[in-house]
C-alpha cells in the first residue's frame, strides 16, 4: 500500500490506521483530496472494477463528482443510488427501496457497495450490503467527522425500527475505508463539533495522550485545519482499531466494545427524549454524558473532582454543550430514567455505566444505584 500511496504524489502523505481483526484486515486511509484518487487507492482491494456508489442527497451534489471522476479514471465502472438526507433514511422502507435497486441492477457477488457519507448512509448502506445476496463487498467513505472517528470503522451496521435506533443489523466490516478531510470542509461547524466529542470520548476512555492533544489541537480540528483534522482523524481510529481488534462482536460482558459508550447511556436518554429530529445531534448528547460519566464518577468516589474540572472546561472552551441548562429544554428525571432503562445496555435489570477513575481510565460498571442518578440529574436542573 505504501508505494500505492507514494505514486500517488499527494501534496501531503496520508496516514494509515490498520484494523487488525481475527479474519480479516483493512486500512484507514486518512488524507486530503483522497475520493480523486479512489481508483488508485481501492483497486488492490476490489474483487471486480464495478461499484455502486449509495450516497444521500446533499453530499451528491458536495462530493459524489469527485469520487466517481477519481473511479472513472482507473477504469471503475460505478453506478449511484441516493438516498434522502438524515436519520430517516435508516428505515425498513429505504433498506428494501436501496436492495431493490442493488437487485435490480443486477449486481454480482464481487460487486463492491461504497458508502459515501455520514454514519447514516455508512449503517444502511452497509447493513444493505451485508445482506443483499448473503454479503456484498464493502466500502466506507465517510463525509462527517462523526463517521470518519467512529462509526465507518469497526463493521456495525444497521437500521431503525419503531422499537428503538439500530435494532436491525449486522457485523460486516469494509475492505477499506477512505477518510478524506476535504471532505469536512463543507460539513456545517455544528456537525464537525459533534463529531469532534467522540474523538475526546476516545482519549477518555483509554488514551490520555490524546486528550491532552484535543486540548492543544481541539480548536484548530474545530477551525477546519486539514493537516490537525487528520491527525485527530487518525488518533481516534487508531483507539477505535485497537478496542474493536479485541473485542470485534461486543462479546466481552466488561470492558471491550462496551467503553466505547462512555457518555452514551445519559447522552442516549437526552436524545430519546429529544426525539431524534435535529434539536440534539448525537455528538452532543455525547458531550453532556461525558461530562455525567465524570460527574457520576466523582459522586461514587472513582474520579477526582479536578479531572472533571478539566474535561468540562475542555469541552465548554469549545462551544460543546455541556450541561443541560446549556439546551433550550426542560427534562424530567424520571423520563431521562425511564429511558436509560429502556437502553439495550441494560442487562439482568440494571444499568450499566462505563464510570471513569480518571482521564483515560475507563470501566464498566454496574453497581450505580437509580437514586444517585436521579440526584445527579436533579442537581443538573431537571
Ligand atoms: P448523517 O449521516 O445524518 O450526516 C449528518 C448530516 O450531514 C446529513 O444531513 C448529511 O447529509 C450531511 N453531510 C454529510 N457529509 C457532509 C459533508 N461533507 N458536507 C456537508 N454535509 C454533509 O449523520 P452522522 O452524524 O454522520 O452519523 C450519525 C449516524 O451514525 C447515526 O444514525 C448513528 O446511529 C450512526 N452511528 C453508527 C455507528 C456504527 O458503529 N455503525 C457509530 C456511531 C454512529
Ligand atoms: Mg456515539
Amino acid at each position: 500500500a505504501a508505494t500505492v500511496i507514494n505514486a500517488l504524489a499527494l501534496g501531503r502523505q496520508p496516514r494509515l490506521v490498520p484494523v487488525t481483526l481475527d479474519r480479516w484486515q483493512y486500512d484507514v486511509t486518512i488524507g486530503e483530496d483522497l475520493l480523486r484518487h479512489a481508483a488508485v487507492l481501492l483497486s488492490p482491494v476490489l474483487p471486480q472494477k464495478r461499484v455502486v456508489v449509495v450516497t444521500d442527497s446533499t453530499v451528491e451534489s458536495l462530493h459524489l463528482p469527485h469520487l466517481l471522476q477519481g473511479l472513472a479514471e482507473g477504469g471503475i465502472e460505478a453506478r449511484t443510488i441516493v438516498v434522502p438526507p438524515g436519520e430517516g433514511s435508516k428505515t425498513l422502507a429505504e433498506y428494501e427501496r436501496v436492495t431493490g435497486i442493488l437487485l435490480e441492477m443486477g449486481v454480482e457477488r464481487g460487486t463492491t457497495v461504497i458508502a459515501l457519507g455520514g454514519g447514516v448512509v455508512g449503517d444502511l448502506a452497509g447493513f444493505a450490503a451485508a445482506t443483499t445476496m448473503r454479503g456484498l463487498p464493502f466500502v466506507q467513505i465517510p463525509t462527517t467527522l462523526l463517521a470518519q472517528v467512529d462509526s465507518s470503522v469497526g463493521g456495525k451496521t444497521g437500521i431503525n425500527t419503531p422499537f428503538g435506533k439500530n435494532l436491525l443489523g449486522a457485523f460486516h466490516q469494509p475492505l477499506a475505508v477512505l477518510a478524506d478531510t476535504a471532505t469536512l470542509a463543507t460539513l456545517p461547524r455544528r456537525e464537525i463539533r459533534a463529531g469532534y466529542a467522540e474523538i475526546v470520548k476516545a482519549g477518555l476512555i483509554g488514551d490520555p495522550t490524546l486528550f491532552e492533544w484535543c486540548e492543544a489541537n481541539g480548536q484548530a480540528v474545530l477551525d477546519g485545519d486539514a493537516d490537525s483534522q487528520a491527525e485527530a482523524v487518525r488518533r481516534a481510529c487508531a483507539f477505535k482499531a485497537a478496542v474493536v481488534g479485541d473485542d470485534e462482536r461486543e462479546e466481552r460482558k466488561s470492558d471491550g466494545r462496551a467503553l466505547l459508550n462512555l457518555g452514551h447511556t445519559f447522552g442516549h436518554a437526552l436524545e430519546a427524549e429529544l426525539g431524534y429530529d435535529g434539536r440534539l445531534l448525537h455528538g452532543e448528547a455525547v458531550s453532556l454524558g461525558l461530562r455525567l460519566a465524570f460527574v457520576t464518577s466523582e459522586r461514587m468516589g472513582l474520579c477526582d473532582g479536578a479531572d472533571v474540572a478539566r474535561v468540562t472546561a475542555h469541552l465548554e472552551r469549545l462551544g460543546m454543550p455541556v450541561h443541560l441548562r446549556d439546551l433550550d429544554q426542560t427534562f424530567s428525571a424520571e423520563r431521562l430514567l425511564a429511558h436509560m432503562q429502556r437502553d439495550k445496555k441494560m442487562r439482568d435489570g440494571r444499568l450499566s455505566f462505563v464510570l471513569v477513575r480518571g482521564i483515560g481510565q475507563a470501566f464498566t460498571c454496574r453497581d450505580v444505584p437509580d437514586s444517585l442518578v436521579r440526584e445527579i440529574l436533579l442537581a443538573e436542573g431537571c
